[in-house]
C-alpha cells in the first residue's frame, strides 16, 4: 500500500549533535555537521517536507496542529503520528547553574560556546602581567568526547579516568 508521509520541524536542518563539540571548539564549522532535511529527504518522493513549529495534538480528530508560516494552529491530518522532538538538557532543580553552564543541543548553542572560548583565547594572548603567559587555558567538564575535543583545542592533555573521578566526571 503506498503511504505519504510528512516530515515537520521547525528547524530546516537535520542536525548530527555528537560533532556539537567540536563545532563549539571551532574544529568543525556548523555546515559541517548540519544537512538540510529537505536534501537528505529528496529522493523520498512519497515524503513531503514542512518548517513548522507543532503546537498541539487533536488525537481525537487525528489532526496535529502546527503553526505554519505565521498561520498559528493550523491542522495537518494523519492517520499514524510519530511524535520524536528529542531531549534537552537538566539541571536537576539547579536552574541557578544555567548562566555558568549553558546546555548544548543546537548549532546556535555551539557557536555561543565557540564566540565565548575564541573570546577567552584573545584575552589570553592579550593578557599581561605576572604569570600570564603560563597560565593554562583550561575547559572542563563535559560528556565524553568533550573534554577529548576541548583538550585538543587548548593543547592540553585529556583527563584521565582518574582526574575524572576526582571531578565528578563520566568515565
Ligand atoms: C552534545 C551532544 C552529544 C551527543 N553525543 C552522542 C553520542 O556520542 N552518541 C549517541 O548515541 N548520542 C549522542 N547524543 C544524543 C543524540 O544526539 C540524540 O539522542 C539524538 O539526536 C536524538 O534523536 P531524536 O531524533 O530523538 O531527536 P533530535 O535529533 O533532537 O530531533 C528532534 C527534532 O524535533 C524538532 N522539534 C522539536 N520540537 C519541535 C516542535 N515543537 N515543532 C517542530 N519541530 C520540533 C527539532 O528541531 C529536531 O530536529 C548527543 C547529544 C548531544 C546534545
Amino acid at each position: 500500500m503506498p503511504v505519504r508521509d510528512t516530515v515537520i520541524d521547525w528547524s530546516n536542518h537535520h542536525l548530527f549533535q555528537p560533532l556539537l563539540y567540536q563545532v563549539a571548539t571551532a574544529m568543525l564549522a556548523p555546515g559541517d555537521i548540519a544537512a538540510p532535511i529537505c536534501h537528505l529527504l529528496r529522493r523520498q518522493r512519497n515524503v513531503t517536507v514542512a518548517m513548522a513549529e507543532v503546537t498541539g495534538v487533536d488525537a481525537a480528530n487525528r489532526r496535529v496542529l502546527v503553526n505554519y508560516l505565521g498561520r498559528p494552529d493550523m491542522p495537518f491530518a494523519y492517520d499514524y503520528l510519530i511524535l520524536a522532538t528529542g531531549a534537552s538538557h537538566s539541571y536537576f532543580g539547579h536552574n541557578e547553574f544555567a548562566p555558568f553552564a549553558p546546555g548544548m543541543t543546537s548549532l546556535l548553542d555551539a557557536e555561543s560556546v565557540r564566540a565565548k572560548v575564541l573570546k577567552a583565547f584573545e584575552t589570553a594572548e592579550t593578557a599581561r602581567g605576572p604569570g600570564a603567559a603560563s597560565r593554562p587555558a583550561h575547559l572542563a567538564r563535559a560528556r565524553p568526547t568533550g573534554p577529548i575535543s576541548c583538550a585538543r583545542a587548548t593543547g592540553a592533555a585529556p583527563a584521565r579516568p582518574s582526574q575524572r573521578a576526582r571531578l565528578g566526571g563520566q568515565p
